[in-house]
């Protein structure tokens, strides 16, 4: 029988924090999940936690972890299961689990140079003082693949997609990487292979890097922008905008001269930068970037972009819906539509402690939104 999601038989992925799952939207929460710190990924493939996934899957139900798939279908949004069947229909309709996990995502650790004001200690080892020290929770500094990277080539000897998310990717177990890439040119892999990195563009990847992703089938170096000029140093904190725009003409120039290497951005919507999307779009247009893929703060939660009151969320809604760019106008629509406002007030206080931490303005650098909340 067909089951209701191959991703637990075709994916594998691992969290900044070592947490093994099926993909990056399974939750965890109640299982009683495994971690690269302390298990082998032959382990988690014999383990009674996947295996029950799979047999619900098989039975047709869906796994508790799976509720956000469950929710979005319901709501008719594509969910990840959806759109990863159909970015590789041929891969999963001839897929066989005698080839193993063909598609990963993996995080090397969380090892990062930035603490954007909208991450968090798990995903960032910059972080972890602030964290600690305003949140009360400490989250251990995290590099976890054990001495060669043998176990992820061995249960991935057939992989066609990697994701490589950080913490930054060019900062994290730098070594076993390249290792790791080293190893799927020598099997001959490499070629059938996409790699898609996520990085904050502050560092940009030496010599050595280039000089294996050539023999790769397609490199998508997605680059994380959460701002222009200030207001990306201050989300994007304690980065430099004129790094980033150094990076990015070096990484365009690059795109021009190779035929499997394409540029994309990403932009995490939030509290902080909803009202300024219209100017980001239009940025990214000038630079010569293309159009950048939006996705939205869900925690922390009192960062999430509806974390506003309702007349807050009107006023922004329609300041978004002045702008001649569609995909502005649709955050107008979300922004009526959703509500977090119940975290307002933990915004409020946060974004204050945080300035006060970072010695930085929320009221100089977002004046409308500013305005906004004080009138
Ligand atoms: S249904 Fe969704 S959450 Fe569950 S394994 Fe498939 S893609 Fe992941």
């Amino acid at each position: 029988m067909k089951p209701l999601c191959l991703i637990p038989w075709t994916s594998i992925d691992i969290s900044p924090r070592g947490t093994i799952a099926p993909c990056c939207k399974f939750q965890n929460k109640n299982y009683d999940s495994l971690n690269i710190n302390k298990n082998t990924i032959s382990q988690y493939a014999s383990s009674d936690y996947l295996n029950t996934i799979k047999q619900e899957m098989l039975n047709g139900e869906w796994p508790e972890g799976c509720i956000r798939c469950r929710i979005e279908e319901e709501s008719n949004i594509k969910s990840k299961r959806i759109l990863d069947y159909e970015r590789w229909p041929e891969e999963f309709d001839n897929y066989t689990p005698e080839m193993g996990f063909i598609i990963a995502s993996i995080a090397f650790g969380n090892t990062c140079n930035l603490k954007c004001i909208t991450c968090h200690g798990s995903a960032s080892s910059r972080w972890r003082k602030e964290y600690k020290e305003l949140y009360g929770i400490d989250v251990p500094h995290n590099e976890f693949i054990p001495e060669t990277c043998d176990d992820i080539f061995n249960a991935l000897p057939n992989a066609i997609h990697f994701d490589i998310p950080g913490g930054e990717p060019f900062l994290s177990e730098v070594d076993k990487q390249l290792d790791l890439l080293k190893r799927y040119i020598d099997s001959g892999q490499s070629k059938n292979m996409s790699l898609h990195y996520t990085t904050n563009a502050q560092i940009y990847p030496e010599d050595k890097w280039w000089a294996l992703w050539e023999n790769f089938k397609e490199i998508d170096m997605q680059l994380s922008i959460d701002g222009i000029y200030d207001r990306y140093e201050y989300i994007r904190y304690p980065g430099k905008f004129e790094i980033l725009e150094k990076n990015i003409q070096k990484y365009i120039s690059k795109e021009q001269k190779l035929d499997n290497f394409r540029l994309s951005v990403s932009h995490t919507v939030s509290a902080y930068n909803i009202y300024y999307l219209d100017e980001f779009f239009n940025w990214c247009n000038e630079m010569g970037l293309p159009k950048p893929w939006c996705g939205r703060v869900h925690n922390p939660s009192h960062m999430r972009p509806c974390v506003y009151k309702k007349e807050i969320r009107e006023e922004i809604a329609d300041y978004l819906n002045k702008s001649a760019i569609k995909d502005v106008n649709a955050w107008a629509n979300y922004m009526l539509k959703n509500d977090s406002s119940e975290y307002y007030k933990t915004f409020l206080t946060m974004k204050d402690k945080h300035d006060n931490y970072r010695n930085t303005s929320f009221a100089t650098i977002f004046p409308e939104m500013e305005k906004l909340i004080n009138d």
